[in-house]
């Protein structure tokens, strides 16, 4: 059945609605045609990366490069691609799928498929016109060119817009002249087309560019050396300098002035996919740890059978769960939003742009979440290796490197945790999302006496799904008192923001965790979810302390006297269990599931 707008959640409203269930997505509903691309995509990953990656890490850039057009043999490249320009037309769902399992061999390989893929193949599909699209995405689908994309300068990073490359019509108006430097441009090194940003005159916001690049002739392209980095060691990265290269007014994208408009929304696309591309990792992280600590004996056990491994053993595990639930959930909301613009009369691709835009706190909350998690997980697998996991002959020495990446690109994670609660602020402006009732609502309960009464928590997660709810007031709390107080001021105290940002994604990924948990309980039964119950009891615990911890501290750096008070009883009642979980047992029987299926088995 088709998805109505009603149907639909609006991006960011998950904060104020309620979402049942039945009306989120999750892994456990891919269709067989995912599961047949999921297993190809896993197959593909075993046989062409993993098996080389010694020589990833030796800084293999070639086998990048070679492994790459071998995906686009296979159609991975063009997965998000419509038929019509030579792709396979799967949807948002499958993007994700496939970004998600072809990327847990080597960050190097995950780089330069996402640079291409994402960045730099979706401004042509989302901006270009028919005749762009016609002359370069078929190529870009099939891995017979590979594209990158070159927003970064020296100068610009964060502030992405204040780019100094400049592009200069012709005197005939027939072309542009581009010159400037780039920098950090991930599949420089092997490219043929570059997305490129550059400013026309002294206008306010940059313009984006279709450059082609022909290493024989160059067109007055040159490329720095390859930059030797902490991790993704085979991934391509490299300076791009433009000196009066020539680009027909043709190939600019979209309107001048459309750049910044551009690379954002590129940009949105973009995080989801990281995150996306950081869960297989966790999973194989999780599944390399959990093996060696099975055959690792100290003090003649196993070290798997000692609490503080079994500790780590199931956080990595919850945390793996619930990056998957929420991102999953946030794709098959894109998916379906694309499919009802489309059936509203929108072309695809402005049913795609408008659909990804849509969400766009979701993205930035996955990225952020995602990115963090892996890397956390990394860090807890060198520590289950001890001595070993320090030393390149194991895994997790390059996973660890490899994780760090992910909080920087797309948007650093600092950029990305004030976008979230930036554009959440704007759509309440625009009346998009209603966060002003909500915030007073919570206000009147404040001032109200508490209910003594004791709820009936005897049904699965009801006491987890009022939690999650007081956990959105605790935002709509910290929120909506910092606007009142500082107004259109607000972006300048960045610590608050990020405080009020902890909170969003710590609300989305465990709303996720237990709405998918709760739907797979429906349909496979309590016994058979055991430990996913556990996991999404363990995330949401722990996500309850975060949230506590950043109220706290937002609350107290902006309010004083009564209204301190006033926010602080608040905050401890939206925080405070009736019956507490026993969390030490929750995570014995996570870790017991995971050593004896000896892998990440959810
Ligand atoms: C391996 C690699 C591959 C990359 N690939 C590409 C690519 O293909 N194309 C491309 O265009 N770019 C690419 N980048 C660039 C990447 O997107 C930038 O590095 C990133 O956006 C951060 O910019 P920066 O490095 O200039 O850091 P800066 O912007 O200088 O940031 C430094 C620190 O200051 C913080 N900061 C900056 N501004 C603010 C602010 N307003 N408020 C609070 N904190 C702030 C940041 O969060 C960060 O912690 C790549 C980078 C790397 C390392």
């Amino acid at each position: 059945m088709e998805a109505t707008e009603k149907d639909i959640l609006r991006g960011g409203q998950f904060l104020v609605k309620e979402t049942k269930c039945e009306d989120v997505f999750t892994p456990e509903d891919f269709s067989e045609e995912q599961k047949m691309m999921k297993e190809a995509v896993q197959e593909f990953n075993e046989r062409e990366i993993i098996a080389h990656k010694a020589r990833f890490e030796a800084k293999d850039y070639a086998l990048t490069e070679e492994v790459m057009k071998k995906a686009g043999q296979l159609g991975f490249l063009g997965v998000a691609v419509p038929e019509a320009y030579g792709g396979l037309d799967m949807g948002f769902v499958s993007t994700l799928l496939v970004c998600d399992y072809i990327s847990s061999g080597t960050g190097s390989f995950s780089t330069a498929f996402g640079a291409h893929t994402g960045i730099g193949t979706m401004p042509i599909t989302l901006y270009g016109t028919e005749e762009q699209k016609q002359k370069y995405v078929p190529k870009l689908a099939t891995g017979e060119w590979f594209g990158s994309y070159c927003l970064t300068e020296p100068g610009a990073g964060s502030d992405a817009n204040s780019g100094k490359t400049t592009a200069t019509l012709s005197e005939d108006g027939k072309s542009y002249k581009i010159n400037g430097q780039k920098m950090w441009i991930s599949n420089a090194g092997f490219c043929h087309l570059m997305i490129v940003f550059a400013r026309i005159e002294d206008d306010k916001n940059i313009t984006g560019f279709i450059v082609e690049y022909d290493k024989n002739n160059p067109n007055g392209i040159t490329l720095g050396e390859e930059e030797h980095k902490l991790g993704i060691r085979a991934s391509s990265t490299r300076q791009v300098f433009y000196s009066d290269t020539v680009v027909p007014i043709e190939n600019m994208l979209a309107g001048r002035g459309e750049g910044f408009k551009i690379a954002m929304n590129a940009l949105n696309v973009g995080r989801i996919k990281l995150a996306g591309a950081c869960l297989d990792s966790q999973r194989r992280i999780l599944t390399t740890a959990v093996q060696y600590a099975n055959e690792r004996k100290q003090f003649n056990t196993p070290i798997a059978d000692f609490g503080a491994i079994k500790y780590k053993l199931a956080e990595m595990a919850s945390s793996a769960y619930a990056g998957e639930s929420a991102t999953y959930r946030a794709a098959k909301n894109i998916e379906d939003r694309i499919a009802m613009r489309q059936a509203a009369g929108n072309t695809h691709q402005e049913a795609e742009l408008k659909g990804v835009e849509e969400y766009a706190i979701e993205c930035s909350i996955l990225k952020v979440a995602v990115s963090e998690d892996v890397q956390n997980c990394a860090d807890e697998g060198i520590q289950i290796f001890g001595g070993m996991g320090f030393s390149e002959e194991t895994p997790m020495e390059a996973a660890w490197r490899d994780a760090r990446i992910a909080r920087i690109y797309e948007g650093t994670n600092e950029i990305n945790r004030m976008l979230s609660v930036g554009m959440l602020v704007k759509k309440a402006m625009k009346g998009h999302v209603d966060l002003l009732g909500p915030a007073q609502k919570v206000q009147e309960e404040l001032m109200g006496i508490p209910s003594f009464d004791t709820p009936d928590y005897s049904e699965l997660f009801a006491e987890e799904k009022e939690m999650v709810a007081k956990l959105k007031k605790v935002f709509l709390m910290v929120a909506g008192a910092a606007v009142q107080k500082f107004g259109p001021d607000l972006d300048k105290h960045q610590q608050l923001l990020i405080a009020a940002s902890d909170i969003l994604i710590e609300i989305y990924m465990a709303e996720s965790a237990i709405l998918r948990t709760e739907k797979n309980v429906k349909r496979f039964g309590e016994d058979a979810q055991a430990v996913q119950i556990a996991m999404a009891k363990l995330y949401l615990y722990n996500a309850v302390s975060i949230v506590e911890k950043n109220g706290k501290e937002s609350i107290i750096s902006f309010a004083e006297g009564d209204e301190q008070r006033m926010l602080l009883m608040g905050l401890k009642r939206f925080v405070k269990y009736a019956n507490y979980p026993d969390i030490v047992d929750l995570r014995i029987a996570i870790a017991e599931k995971v050593k004896a299926e000896n892998k990440y088995c959810f």
